[in-house]
């Protein structure tokens, strides 16, 4: 994907690399005992180890361990046997400990991929830096009184995994199809929820522009970005102002900047200058992380089939094309859907139904699969219906509709209503013939050899029929008697 920034001397690209912080699914805090849940009343999710009551120590957490090999082996990474949590000092007033544990030096995970899909079927390799794990900090509530600030530890010590990706992103679609893949694969592993409203996902994003086959030049991060449709724009924001900047014979000063939304630009929130110096040692309180390849191999063989590979076997066993496929597999409990539906049917006709009639009726109702008001073993029953020749596809659409406002099976629907295909050819002859006679002209215009007008015929005698005449018999019998 080719995306450029036209300036006064020439064309400019955009470099981007996204650092992810994911928040790890797990019951308990990444050193504690206390719960994650998210929206409790304000600390009461707080243990002592959290609040950095003195002499109070870690222990490691084996499931969000567990969670981070798992994201890593789904993001085709290298997983490190040995790994180690370091401190990161700094003071706030939502970090009790005056440190975060985060692993700096030595990560749990290294190299990886993520496979990109773009506009037009494109695909492209993105490479994962590392992952490691880190405490979440509490939070601050500035708004709950006038003169003074709380904070609520219930965050506090939450496992992330922050995920760096190497700069290998050139465009802001580039970046948002970034997101969505490993939000995408992240849910799919059920390691993280992928929430960017509620947090539990966000992005800092590193921006730079060059011209062609130029080095990398000075970046700037913009930090804590929660959606992904400002990630996207604030990329674009972002490079203009930096070629903005470069073309004025100006310098771009590496540093971290805020996105506003409403204004629709970056700002700076600290230069390098003030960067912080993090102070980082190796924790005191933790030994060095020592998995072992057994245990790993093991949480390999338990990983469910991921959106890739997914989208590949619904290619290959219900013989439909890449983009149908890639939309399946969004979301796994649409992928789950269709294969219901699928399963020992004609996969293609499963597919535009899904993608065509529910979705649209989703949509209309405001509903999501989760709750869709027809099942997955309903629609299968209807393409039943279909192609043992109960119901034409017409009336099909029908049945549908009734079954969605009224949640009863399509059989019930087909004898409630009457809407068995005909397929007595006793009765298609009768109303062709009736057609016929009505529309004597028309017949003659027919015979003189204006052809088009078969259609007319057919619509004619289905209309007669109340859409229930089986189409191919309908045919068959018009042109005998027509022609004859
Ligand atoms: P730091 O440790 O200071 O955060 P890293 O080298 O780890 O720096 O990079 C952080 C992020 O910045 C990574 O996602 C990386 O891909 C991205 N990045 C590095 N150099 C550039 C650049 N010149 N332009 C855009 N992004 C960059
Ligand atoms: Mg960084």
């Amino acid at each position: 994907m080719s995306y450029v920034i036209e300036g006064k001397t020439g064309n400019w690209e955009i470099v981007v690399g996204l650092e992810v912080h994911a928040q790890i699914i797990s019951q308990s805090k990444l050193f504690s005992g206390a719960s994650t849940k998210f929206g409790g009343e304000p600390n009461t999710q707080v243990s002592l180890v959290d609040a950095a009551f003195p002499g109070m120590l870690p222990v490691i957490n084996r499931e969000c361990v567990a969670q981070a090999v798992r994201t890593g082996l789904g993001l085709n990474a290298r997983i490190n046997l040995e790994s180690r949590f370091d401190r990161k000092n700094y003071f706030y007033a939502d970090l009790p400990q005056g440190y975060q544990i985060s692993q700096f030096a030595h990560p749990i995970v290294g190299e990886g991929t993520i496979e990109i899909e773009l506009p037009g079927g494109e695909t492209r390799q993105i490479g994962i830096t590392r992952l490691h794990m880190e405490q979440d900090a509490g939070k601050l509530l500035h708004d709950q009184d006038p003169t003074r600030s709380f904070v609520d530890l219930n965050r506090a010590g939450v496992a992330l995994m922050e995920i760096v990706s190497e700069p290998d992103i050139r465009a802001p679609e580039e970046a948002g199809a970034y997101l969505r893949k490993l939000r995408q694969i992240l849910r799919y592993l059920g390691t993280c929820d992928g929430n960017m409203e509620e947090g539990s996902m966000r992005a800092d994003v590193n921006v730079s522009v060059r011209q062609a086959g130029e080095p990398f030049r000075t970046r700037c991060e913009i930090k804590n970005v929660n959606s992904i449709r400002f990630v996207m724009q604030a990329i674009e924001v972002e490079a203009a102002r930096q070629v903005e900047i470069w073309e004025n014979g100006g310098e771009v000063d590496q540093e971290t900047r805020l996105f506003d939304p409403g204004r629709g630009e970056t700002r700076t929130m600290r230069s390098k200058e003030d960067a912080h110096d993090y102070r980082y040692f190796p924790d005191p309180d933790l030994l060095p992380l020592v998995i072992e390849q057994a245990w790993v191999d093991g949480l390999k063989a338990a990983l469910p089939e991921l959106p890739d590979a997914k989208r590949a076997r619904f290619q290959k066993d219900y013989g439909i094309p890449f983009y149908d496929a890639g939309v399946l597999v969004a979301e796994q409990s649409v992928a789950d859907f269709f294969e219901t539906v699928a399963k020992g049917r004609d996969g293609k006709l499963a597919v535009t139904w899904v993608t065509g009639d529910l979705f649209a009726a989703l949509n209309r109702t405001g509903r999501t699969i989760e709750n869709s008001p027809v099942s997955a073993e309903a629609l299968g029953k209807m393409l039943d219906l279909i192609s043992d020749g109960t119901i034409n596809g017409k009336i099909a659409k029908d049945v549908f509709e009734d079954m969605v406002e009224t949640g009863e099976s399509p059989d019930a629907i087909v004898e409630k209503k009457g809407l068995k295909q005909v397929t007595d050819t006793g009765v298609i002859d009768a109303a062709v013939d009736a057609i016929m006679a009505k529309h004597a002209d028309k017949v003659e215009e027919f015979r003189s050899g204006k052809d088009k007008l078969f259609g007319f015929f057919v619509g004619q005698v289905m209309k007669e029929t109340k859409g229930k005449a089986n189409p191919a018999l309908v045919n068959e019998a018009l042109k005998a008697k027509l022609n004859g």
